[in-house]
């Protein structure tokens, strides 16, 4: 797979290119393959066996069973689905009223929780480390009978830092505490066994991992309350109405495939550009940058801080220096009517508005090469001329 040589694509944490073989497989049921699956007829029929062997292979993944997953829009609906449906249809059946999440969540998660506590229900929210870390003694200290539901991530977007969510399941089983995770960050590049995990569910996104925009997928654990968040017809067992995207879904089902067979050595090739990255930047700035999460952490999302007391931080105009010549990167933040605000990620982790505002978000695929990290090391060393003090 390549990528036009006249710009590096180092934003792959935001979205990914489609892989060929995905666009290829989706292009039949984008034309010949138009049947509703609802529907009875011959057309119907193809594209609902289309859809539930799609299922499969999600589900096989993930190893949960194929009634375990939810295909749905994005990995944002996921997270809005999982965590209103499972809140929502408990509501009857428990005085249970407290959620928690951490604080570096995705807005998807943190926002959903503001949405459900206009229903009576409270959060707390665990604090993370300088490392991006969450602190499980507090977390433990959160545990208790009134506690219905937990969200944490699995990796974060930002800084790449791997939350350790086997332990926090195990601590969540014995509370009987339902559990959710983001995977979007990590599903497809780190293995996922949701039944070893001991996840309650689980949210991952078609985008992310070579596939087409508007797929996402949840897994919910048979026999969890889960009400619905569209309602209309009775797709997806009733959990999701309006018709399929079959040639997303279809086309999300072969991105796993290829994700399965290819994990290993994609991580392997991936580590060792973040590594070549890492030192090449050290030899540039040395200890005036900063790298936030250096342990377990992501081999695909490298965090990189320019010291404010060097530089003069100012991410967007650091993102335009780099894009005009030639390199798409991030900073990793919300951007609202084009003014970059500071990073509630970096913010959590205890440092100042300057120390986010000079903070750049580097994220690769495997597609990337050797020769693209030294062209961007060059633009960088060009980058810190300029901006420094
Ligand atoms: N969660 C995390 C950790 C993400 O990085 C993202 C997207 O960047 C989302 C959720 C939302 O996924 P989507 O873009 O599919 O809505």
């Amino acid at each position: 797979m390549s990528i036009a040589k006249e710009h590096i694509y180092l934003d792959n944490a935001a979205t990914t290119k489609i892989h060929p073989k995905v666009f290829e497989k989706m292009l039949p049921y984008l034309n010949e393959f138009f049947g509703n699956p609802s529907s009875i007829h011959s057309f119907g029929r193809k594209t609902r066996v289309a859809l539930e062997e799609s299922r499969e292979v999600v589900a096989d993944f993930v190893n949960a069973e194929p009634s375990e997953i939810y295909f749905c829009g994005t990995g944002t609906e996921s997270i809005n689905f999982i965590l209103h449906g499972i809140s929502f249809a408990s509501q009857a059946e428990t005085s249970k009223r407290t959620l928690f999440s951490s604080s570096i969540e995705h807005h998807a998660v943190l926002e959903s929780f503001k949405s459900i506590c206009e229903n009576g229900y409270t959060t707390q929210s665990v604090s993370v480390n300088d490392s991006y870390q969450i602190d499980f003694e507090e977390l433990k200290q959160f545990v208790d009978s009134d506690v219905l539901l937990g969200s944490i991530m699995n990796v974060n977007n930002e800084t790449g830092s791997i939350q350790p969510i086997n332990k926090i399941a195990e601590l969540l089983k014995e509370s009987e505490i339902f559990f959710h995770t983001d995977a979007v960050q990590s599903f497809g590049k780190i293995e996922i066994d949701v039944k070893k995990i001991g996840v309650t569910a689980l949210s991952a996104s078609s985008h992310k991992i070579y596939g087409p925009k508007g797929v996402g997928c949840a897994y919910v654990k048979s026999g969890t309350p889960l009400s619905p968040l569209i309602h209309g017809g009775s797709q997806e067992r009733n959990r999701r109405g309006g018709t399929e995207n079959i040639a997303g879904i279809v086309g999300f089902a072969e991105a796993v495939k290829i994700a399965k067979s290819e994990m290993k050595q994609n991580e392997e090739f991936v580590l060792k550009l973040k590594r070549n990255f890492i030192d090449g930047l050290n030899a540039i700035a040395g200890k005036n940058i900063f790298i936030n999460s250096k342990e377990n952490t992501s081999p695909y999302i490298l965090s990189v801080t320019f010291d404010p007391d060097f530089y003069k931080n100012d991410a967007e105009s650091m993102l335009m220096f780099l894009d005009i010549n030639g390199i798409a990167a991030s900073n990793g933040a919300a951007c609202n009517s084009g003014t970059i605000k500071a990073s509630h990620v970096i913010l959590a982790g205890g440092k100042s508005e300057s120390y986010a505002n000079g903070t750049l978000r580097f994220s690769f695929a495997p597609y990337n090469t050797e020769e693209e990290i030294t062209i961007t090391l060059d633009v960088l060393q060009k980058m810190v001329d300029k901006f420094r003090k």
